[in-house]
């Protein structure tokens, strides 16, 4: 039988310079040779150290990937300070996290612009992971179901094909998750939202959970069957956390 892995995905955000990103790279790439085949780590480090990383993941094959924290819509040109969806392929990256919150608030980044990120990825041959999530202010307004809605419609490309992952902004480095039914009451949400938008009734776009995910948390929100995976921030900084979490996978 042909099994969706779950995705592990760590996301370094600002930080990490050579040596220590090196060194990080090389023990998850060590652990992750005994991790089963189900499951698959993607590192997503800053730019300067995509290579670096990249050589340190040379031979960890499917179980471990290259991912990138954002790129631009454009393939070349006039854009000083920005990289392409091309230009992350051609270093070796798979995957590229696109509108994560912290973009979406500190880069004014909206829906309509994230979606011509994801047409770039996709016309690059990369795997966008769309991060979409409602704020504290939100869900206490009883508004999350209909950000969440208009998140998906706005950001997501008709024939989207890649990985969404729900992000609730209030759970990002704050130590507080969703309870479990919480979490499943979203996913539900989610997989219907995901078939109207795309207009299938068969999903296979995996939605992974992101939002203060630690190895003490992981096995209680890898329990849930439906969830494709998780995106780890500050518990991907230290191999052997993000190894524990992977292993609950
Ligand atoms: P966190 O970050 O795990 O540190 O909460 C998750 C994210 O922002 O992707």
């Amino acid at each position: 039988m042909n099994v969706t892995p779950k995705l592990v995905i760590g996301n370094w955000k600002m930080n990490g310079l050579r040596e220590a990103s090196l060194q990080l790279a090389t023990a998850v790439a060590e652990g992750a040779r005994s991790l089963p085949d189900d499951v698959r780590m993607v590192i997503c480090p800053p730019f300067t150290q995509l290579d670096r990383v990249a050589e340190a993941l040379e031979g960890a094959g499917a179980s471990l990937m290259l991912g990138a924290q954002d790129c631009h819509t454009a393939v070349s040109g006039a854009h000083t300070g920005d990289i392409s969806a091309e230009m992350l392929a051609d270093t070796g990256v798979r995957y590229v996290l696109l509108g994560h919150s912290e973009r979406r608030q500190a880069h004014g980044e909206n829906d309509a612009l994230i979606r011509q990120k994801v047409q770039a990825a996709e016309a690059a041959g990369l795997i966008p992971v769309v991060c979409i999530g409602e704020t504290m202010a939100e869900r206490q307004d009883g508004r999350a179901a209909t950000v969440l809605a208009s998140q998906i419609d706005g950001s997501l490309t008709d024939n989207f094909n890649g990985v969404l992952a729900y992000e609730p902004v209030w759970a990002i480095g704050s130590g507080v998750t969703p309870s479990r039914e919480e979490l499943e009451r979203t996913l539900l949400l989610l997989r219907g939202l995901l078939q109207s938008r795309l207009k299938m009734d068969d999903i296979r776009v995996p939605i992974l959970y992101g939002g203060s995910v630690t190895p003490a948390q992981a096995p209680t929100i890898l329990s849930i069957g439906v969830l494709g995976g998780v995106l780890v921030g500050s518990a991907s900084l230290e191999a052997r956390s993000f190894l524990r979490i992977a292993e609950a996978a």
